[in-house]
């Protein structure tokens, strides 16, 4: 019996894999470092968690609207006017299970069948998989070659007729790079003049290294409002991957699309969730980002003196998100005890059989040369892992 054509455009998450199959070995005992992880390692904010038991107790279980209570939606459309100095009303808000609900909406709202969606490269592995359920056909646009950054020019070569959106994820997921204002300014103007939409996921807009600054394509040309639909989550920034929480903001007619989509598959984002989020955007001091931003400051830190000391591995800009991308094909024709390194799968493996530590290989974000290293585990764990790989990259010569 046959199973629809849709299926076969997708695959497991290898990212999701790779860290299922390291707990698995943490579980058999064995002592692995595991670099795979997407999520900040330490708890949730205190403000979202004691919000969430006060909904609970308080009997907060039923349905809410479909796209979130409006109160929320009030509360992130207040938020998003004062980052982005210019006004969104709750109208404006889709309130989602996550950022990835958020995407999935956004792509399957705005594209028809055999429309182009532009998507640079590497790339977060759910953004080509939710383009191809849509129908439409994901085109790549490399940054290797620009150290990682996105180009608008490299953005204009791949436009045609039938390109219907660009997807932006700026910082970074796997680079870790924030792209240049300056780059920004001339996509968001190309898209305007081309009538492309922009889907600008930043959700990891709290997460940003020192001297390093993030800001959203709306924040930097108020006329993309129009045509962007920003992308964001609690996820990261309060530490909360498993409350499935999250937000687009975009033109009312994109938002009403989203209602009766997901008034069709999910229904309301999860309500204790909703509640929690709530009093995390009225009652947030700034601390809980504060303290993750300066623990994982302090991680790259010491992860940047490791990895500048591997012969041969190149490291793209860290400068937001938790991810360290190494470029490591200057390893590729060499050998590791007699075992010839061709690819970067074999040093995926070779670093896991041979060193205990789990990364995630470019592969899975369409760049075959690099692979990921998610810092966001503990200090400790970052120095071995990260000096364990050293060890195994000497001995291949
Ligand atoms: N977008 C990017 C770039 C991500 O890396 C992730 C998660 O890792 C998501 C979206 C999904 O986030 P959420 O947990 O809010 O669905």
């Amino acid at each position: 019996m046959e199973l629809a054509d849709r299926t076969k455009h997708i695959t497991a998450s290898s990212t999701s894999r790779m860290r299922e199959l390291a707990n698995d070995l943490k579980k058999s005992g064995i002592d692995v470092i595991n670099f795979a992880a997407g999520e900040l390692d330490g708890d949730a904010d205190d403000v979202i968690k004691a919000a969430a038991k006060q909904a609970i107790d308080a009997g907060c279980n039923k349905y809410t609207p479909t796209l979130g209570r409006k109160e929320l939606r009030e509360a992130i459309a207040k938020h998003v006017s004062q980052r982005c100095g210019t006004p969104y009303r709750f109208d404006e808000i889709a309130v989602t299970a996550g950022a990835k609900q958020a995407l999935y909406n956004s792509v399957m709202v705005l594209c028809n069948p055999g429309d182009e969606v532009i998507i640079p490269k590497p790339y977060w592995v759910t953004f080509p998989a939710q383009v191809r359920l849509a129908g439409a056909l994901p085109v790549f646009v490399d940054t290797k070659l620009s150290g990682y950054r996105l180009l608008a020019a490299d953005i204009e070569n791949a436009v045609t007729p039938s390109t219907k959106a660009i997807i932006v994820n700026s910082p970074n997921n796997p680079t870790g790079v924030i792209y240049e204002p300056e780059e920004m300014v001339r996509i968001a103007n190309l898209a305007l003049q081309r009538k492309i939409w922009i889907v600008f996921d930043e959700c990891y807009s709290e997460l940003v290294r020192p001297g390093a600054t993030h800001r959203n394509i709306v924040q930097l040309v108020e006329a993309a409002k129009a045509q962007t639909i920003l992308i964001n989550s609690f996820s990261k920034s309060h530490g909360v991957t498993g409350w499935r929480i999250g937000y687009a903001c975009g033109p009312r007619e994109v938002i009403g699309a989203m209602e009766n989509l997901q008034g069709h598959t999910t229904s309301n984002p999860c309500s204790i969730s909703q509640f929690a989020a709530e009093a995390a955007l009225r009652n947030d001091d700034g601390k809980f980002i504060h303290r993750v931003n300066a623990v994982l400051a302090e991680r790259l830190r010491m992860a940047m003196n490791i990895v500048a000391t591997m012969r041969d591995v190149r490291c793209a800009p860290a400068e937001g998100a938790f991810y360290l991308f190494l470029n490591v094909e200057g390893k590729f024709g060499k050998s590791y005890r007699g075992r010839a390194i061709d690819n970067i799968q074999t040093i995926c493996e070779l670093i896991l059989s041979e060193t205990n530590v789990a990364v995630v290989s470019g592969d899975s974000f369409g760049d075959s040369t690099g692979l990921r290293v998610s810092y966001a585990i503990e200090t400790a764990h970052v120095e071995e892992g990260l000096q364990r790989i050293k060890r195994l990259f000497d001995c291949m010569v």
